[in-house]
């Protein structure tokens, strides 16, 4: 389906060595005796050796990020916001070195791992304003005639954050900046599955002069995880992964009083309305199915043509998918990478199969797919599943990875209902001319991001990600306002000038 061509930009190193943990300002080796390989998915050679780290080394970064906190918490918010003002010029610096680290190690194409880089780099920028971001309010004789009333926002002291692979280098950047913008100190536990470029961030994070101790990074998994949620000197958690993950996290660590968010799972709807300008929308549909091969939370899942819409929603659909073109994700001709792993490769192979089973016409099928130089990599091309009913596993469970299921469905209220009805409840998107009935969708769908002629609704830096039912587990979202608010609490002070 797709070959090397003399477009593949170089990796920015073969080999990534034994990866070590940075910790009050220093890189130490973790005391893991469990290591895992990291491979490249596209080639399925080992790039790098992870630590598992026990739950020493994270009482060691807690106790060098609770050190710090004492004199970051007295720094002033305009003095904090300087550190990531250099660090998003080191960003910049080094923009093309991270995308493509995250293409090596995660599989997604170049131009998606720069998207994802750009996402970072726009959370680090909006929390550079941190000085007007966090500020109270108050009013005078508020509470009665002389006695003046106001609100302070201040910091808790260490939060931890838990990312999944899917975005290595950008859900670490939903977190920390707000969370050290206002005044806290911060251990990250990226994904043990592709952590190569947030220990490159890491170095332009020490580059960037952050004091010693205040963001730490610790490479791990389940043992690591647990630790955060049990460690007592941590005062909240920000977690992104699977639901049943998200769903542990979030009672483990709540458990012991944290503040938590964790963002979950996904199955999201496409609706496509007779009246949607189908040469502008398909284009759209196929990069939210088949962006980062499908390893999206955003991903459109499943497609429901309404009526009179669905063959012809279909057709095209499929035409436009067979002619993606698959491989290695640091060759630019190409439009879809590899899974992250084999086992994941397995995983989505599986779903395919159980949707045949099950009674659906596999009308593009991406199981047999070949890259030729790349016979070891974890390529799943694009697929696509017809007369998928709602009964089917693959319209029940989420695949993520590049598989379309398509529905039919009589009405927009049914669409709807379906929307509802199902347990996740993370994104959903409507395609129409018809302004009415892009109002009754974004009224009545219950999920966290709604896409009008859209297929990926991902909110931008200042306003808040998430979702909603098993998609979203917490009150307060990732990124903007909703993160100032997670990551501070509120004081009230009442002054009786006397
Ligand atoms: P995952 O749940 O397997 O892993 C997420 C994190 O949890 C990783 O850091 C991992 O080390 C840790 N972990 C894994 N197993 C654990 C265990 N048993 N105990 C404690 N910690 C454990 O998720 P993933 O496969 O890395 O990521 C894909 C998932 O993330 C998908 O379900 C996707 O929808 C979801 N996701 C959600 C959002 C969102 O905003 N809701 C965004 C991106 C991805």
């Amino acid at each position: 389906m797709a070959q090397q061509t003399s477009t593949l930009l170089p990796e920015v190193k073969a080999h990534y060595g034994d990866l070590k943990n940075f910790i009050g300002g220093k890189w130490v080796a973790s005391t893991a005796t469990e290591w895992l390989d990291d491979t490249n998915p596209a080639t399925g050679q080992v790039i790098a050796r992870v630590p598992l780290s026990p739950k020493e080394d994270v009482s060691a970064a807690v106790a060098s990020a609770r050190e710090a906190w004492e004199e970051w918490r007295e720094t002033p918010p305009i003095s904090r916001g300087r550190y990531f003002f250099a660090l998003r010029d080191l960003m910049e610096e080094h923009f093309e070195e991270l995308a493509r680290i995250v293409s090596q190690d995660h599989g997604k194409i170049i131009d998606e791992a720069r998207g994802e880089v750009r996402r970072a780099i726009e959370n680090v920028e909006v929390a550079a304003g941190i000085p007007s971001l966090m500020m109270g309010y108050n009013l005078e004789d508020g509470a009665a005639s002389g006695i003046d009333e106001e609100v302070l926002y201040q910091p808790l002291g260490v939060f931890a954050g838990i990312s999944p692979f899917n975005f290595p280098a950008m859900v670490q950047y939903w977190f920390w900046p707000y969370a050290v913008a206002t005044g806290n100190c911060w251990v990250a536990k990226p994904s043990e599955q592709d952590p190569l470029v947030q220990a490159r961030l890491f170095e332009l994070i020490e580059k960037a002069g952050f004091p010693p101790g205040v963001v730490n990074l610790v490479h791990g998994a389940k043992e690591a995880v647990e630790a955060v949620c049990d460690h007592p000197d941590i005062r909240g958690v920000s977690f992104v992964g699977s639901t049943p993950i998200a769903k542990l996290v979030y009672a483990r660590a709540a458990s012991h009083g944290k503040r938590v968010q964790c963002g979950g799972g996904a199955k999201n709807l496409l609706v496509v309305l007779p009246d949607a300008k189908l040469d502008k929308i398909v284009p759209n549909m196929i990069s939210s199915v088949y962006g980062t091969a499908g390893e999206r939370c955003l991903a459109g899942s499943m497609v429901v043509g309404l009526g009179e819409a669905h063959d012809p929603v279909r057709r095209k659909f499929s035409d436009a998918a067979s002619k993606l073109k698959v491989g290695y994700g640091l060759d630019e001709t190409i439009q879809m990478g590899p899974v992250i792993t084999k086992k994941h490769q397995e995983r989505v192979m599986g779903y395919i199969d159980s949707g045949e089973e099950q009674g659906a016409t596999v009308a593009l099928d991406g199981r047999r797919v070949k890259v030729s130089g790349y016979e070891h990599g974890y390529f799943v091309g694009p697929t696509v599943l017809d007369r998928v009913t709602e009964d089917m596993t693959v319209a029940k469970e989420e695949i993520f990875g590049p598989v379309a299921s398509f529905l039919e469905m009589g009405s927009l209220e049914e669409a709807i209902e379906w929307i509802n009805k199902s347990p996740f409840g993370n994104a959903a998107s409507i395609y129409t001319s018809s302004g009415k009935a892009a109002r009754d969708f974004r009224y009545k769908v219950r999920a966290g991001s709604i896409g009008i002629n859209l297929g990926i609704a991902a909110a931008m830096a200042y306003f808040p990600f998430g979702g909603m039912k098993n998609s979203f587990f917490g009150d307060l979202h990732p990124q903007g306002r909703d993160a100032i608010r997670f990551f501070t609490e509120s004081k009230v002070v009442i002054t009786r000038w006397v």
